[in-house]
């Protein structure tokens, strides 16, 4: 290291202890030197770019100014130092130089986060869950799940999201969320497990934020969930709320409740309830008996993504909706910015894709990275222009076809062996595809102007 850099790094930790104390005492009377000393710390343009927009939201748009002071005023101060350190800092600047410069000197694309199932063991039998199929008696053991994100730590990986089967289950997570506290974990939850114990493991931890899984109100969640969920996930959510614990919910849409799902009355009782934001994911024709007509009709996936925009802009509340706001991202992210891997140790490049080349029993991580598979499946990224039809399963029925017989790919469970072999249904999504490009086709130009994060999307 040289003397420039040496200072800079010095000057850099002055500045990321200062922010930690700003955080632990009275953040929300210290917004405009927050916002002074996270420019002074992003170096890069990108990140500065990222937060002089919050910057000018906050000030100029009333309800993300509510959604910030009421983070900053009611979140544990533990929870929210550690979102700046193990998200801010180590997940996008530290852990995204390291990424970059795997990327620049040897053409390895590290994903910015990694999903993780580490067993399909559920209290729940939910319709239509995407992970119905897999394999319920194995799991990951504590040695691989730790090996794994142990390796992923050291390629600059510090953003995990805890997926299952459910994962408040698996016990011996709670030993991972303690051994790796540089990292931000987030368990998607049927919420059902939660009680004071729990809760308070995870205000000692202060790295785990959960999202709950919720289709609507009691009436659409307990139809998908079973009797008494519904009730059951207001209760954790009072639990966590009352310890000052962020979460957020994560809602699949489908025909059935997207109205619900999007309403002023839902967003409103979530607020209320502490959520501080939603992740819609669209139903997806994999997993158990896949019905394609309870996708969302094409005109309705756009809407959604309408709907997404007005409640992040309205509320006091931050939405994502994993396909329309692909744009923003440079359409799909497969075994780009994310992956997924099973309960069976097999590496997906989607967790809607259920499809693998390689599985960490037999290769180190970063092996998986530079294969040819995940270079390929990049490197064809974005899959048509619009990136409002990003994906290789709904939109370009062709990519993982064409990618799964090229590389050897291997379907990980039976919806994914339909998707690839299976005539009937793929002539199903063909026609789902085809039907969805003119509504798509539209949006693009009126919505996005035909632009979506072009640099992203390079793979
Ligand atoms: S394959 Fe489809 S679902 Fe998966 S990341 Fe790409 S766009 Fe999203």
């Amino acid at each position: 290291m040289n003397l420039h850099e040496y200072l800079g790094n010095r000057a850099r930790k002055t500045i990321m202890k200062s922010v930690c104390t700003t955080l632990e005492r009275n953040p929300e009377k210290n917004i405009p030197r927050l916002f002074k000393m996270l420019k002074l710390l992003a170096k890069d343009e990108d990140s500065n770019k990222a937060i002089r927009n919050i910057e000018t939201y906050y000030s100029d748009n009333p309800s993300i100014k509510q959604l910030i002071d009421s983070i900053l005023i009611e979140t544990n101060p533990k929870f929210l130092k550690k979102f700046f350190v193990n998200f801010i800092a180590n997940a996008i600047w530290i852990g995204g130089k390291k990424r970059s410069e795997l990327l620049e000197n040897e053409d390895i694309k590290v994903p910015f986060t990694l999903l993780i199932s580490p067993s399909m063991r559920c209290n729940l039998h939910c319709t239509g869950c995407y992970a119905a199929k897999y394999d319920k008696l194995n799991g990951l053991t504590y040695e691989e799940v730790d090996r794994i994100i142990g390796e992923a730590r050291d390629l600059g990986v510090h953003y995990i999201i805890v997926l299952g089967g459910e994962p408040f289950f698996v016990d011996f997570m709670y030993d991972i969320y303690k051994k790796y506290d540089d990292i931000l974990f987030t368990p998607f939850t049927n919420g059902t497990l939660f009680n004071n114990d729990i809760a308070d493991k995870l205000v000692s931890l202060g790295n785990v934020m959960p999202m709950f899984s919720l289709e609507g109100f009691e009436k659409e969640t307990d139809a998908r969930r079973g009797s008494g969920t519904f009730n059951k996930v207001m209760e954790g959510m009072d639990l966590l709320k009352s310890r000052g614990i962020p979460f957020g919910v994560s809602s699949a849409t489908s025909t059935n409740n997207l109205k619900t799902v999007t309403s002023d009355e839902f967003i409103d009782m979530l607020v209320k309830k502490g959520s501080r934001m939603n992740w819609y994911f669209m139903y997806m024709p994999v997993g158990e008996s896949p019905n394609i007509d309870n996708m969302l009709k094409p005109a309705e996936r756009i809407e959604l993504g309408r709907l997404t925009k007005k409640i992040r802009s309205t509320k006091p509340y931050f939405t994502i909706d994993f396909f329309n706001d692909a744009p923003y991202v440079g359409g799909c992210i497969a075994g780009k910015y994310y992956c997924h891997i099973n309960s069976n140790g097999d590496v997906e490049p989607c967790v809607f894709a259920h499809i693998a080349c390689d599985n960490i029993k037999d290769k180190n991580l970063i092996d998986i990275f530079k294969s040819e598979f995940f270079k390929g499946l990049r490197h064809r990224q974005p899959y048509n222009k619009n990136m409002l039809r990003p994906c290789m399963m709904i939109d370009n029925t062709n990519v993982i076809r064409e990618v799964s017989e090229k590389f050897n790919a291997h379907p990980t469970d039976e919806s994914a062996e339909a998707m690839l072999h299976d005539k009937d249904f793929q002539a199903k999504l063909d026609k789902l595809s085809s039907d969805f490009k003119p509504y798509a086709d539209e949006a693009w130009e009126k919505d996005f102007k035909s632009k979506g994060n072009d640099s992203f999307a390079k793979g």
